[in-house]
């Protein structure tokens, strides 16, 4: 199923350029591929990017302490990116690179059919919604018209490597996580 999904010769946008070998071109996602739960995060950075696995780093680990206080864990929701490769320096990736890469999420949307994605970061909520501005969103649920197939949910959250900067802000992160995990138990 996953060598349907992702593309490790991909070419399609200059980031494949810049990840140099252990890095791994498309980073896929990892989790449970029936679950009724997406994560969506910006981009891999190194840890990812060697591993092949997104969220491993120290911005995995505040997402997985958050998960467990939520009563679940990582392997009981899909965890990817908006973009398969790691940037050079981390930088933030451009959106003509969100799009070459469009393809690999619909695809992993398509096979998972989650009901919610939990979009972390200004450019997860972008690929899922068309919408900027991530702090004015916030906890608000969004409701995605699809076509032929039930409106899928959105809910945007701050990037936990945002909330490793700013800690004030752990306890809002953590009440956003908490009614994603909520949301999805319902339909379970
Ligand atoms: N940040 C992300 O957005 N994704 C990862 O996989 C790791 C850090």
């Amino acid at each position: 199923m996953i060598e349907k999904i992702y593309d490790h010769s991909c070419t399609r946008c200059p980031l494949h350029k810049t990840v140099e070998p252990p890095g791994i071109i498309c980073v896929g996602g990892s989790g449970d591929y029936s679950s009724k739960g997406m994560i969506l995060g910006e981009a891999p950075g190194r840890e990812e990017s060697l591993t092949g696995i997104p969220f491993v780093g120290r911005a995995g680990q505040m997402l997985e302490t958050a998960l467990e206080a939520s009563g679940t864990d990582r392997t009981h929701l899909f965890v990817t990116n908006t973009v398969k490769c790691r940037p050079p320096e981390n930088r933030k990736p451009e959106l003509s690179e969100e799009e070459s890469c469009r393809l690999f999420l619909r695809r992993e949307i398509e096979i998972v059919q989650p009901h919610a994605i939990l979009a972390l970061g200004n450019h997860a909520l972008r690929a899922t919604t068309g919408l900027w501005g991530i702090t004015k969103f916030i906890g608000i649920w969004h409701s995605v018209p699809r076509l032929n197939q039930k409106n899928l949910l959105v809910l945007p959250n701050y990037h936990p490597a945002y909330v490793l900067r700013q800690p004030s802000l752990t306890s809002r992160f953590q009440e956003v996580v908490q009614d994603f995990v909520d949301r999805i138990n319902q339909q379970n």
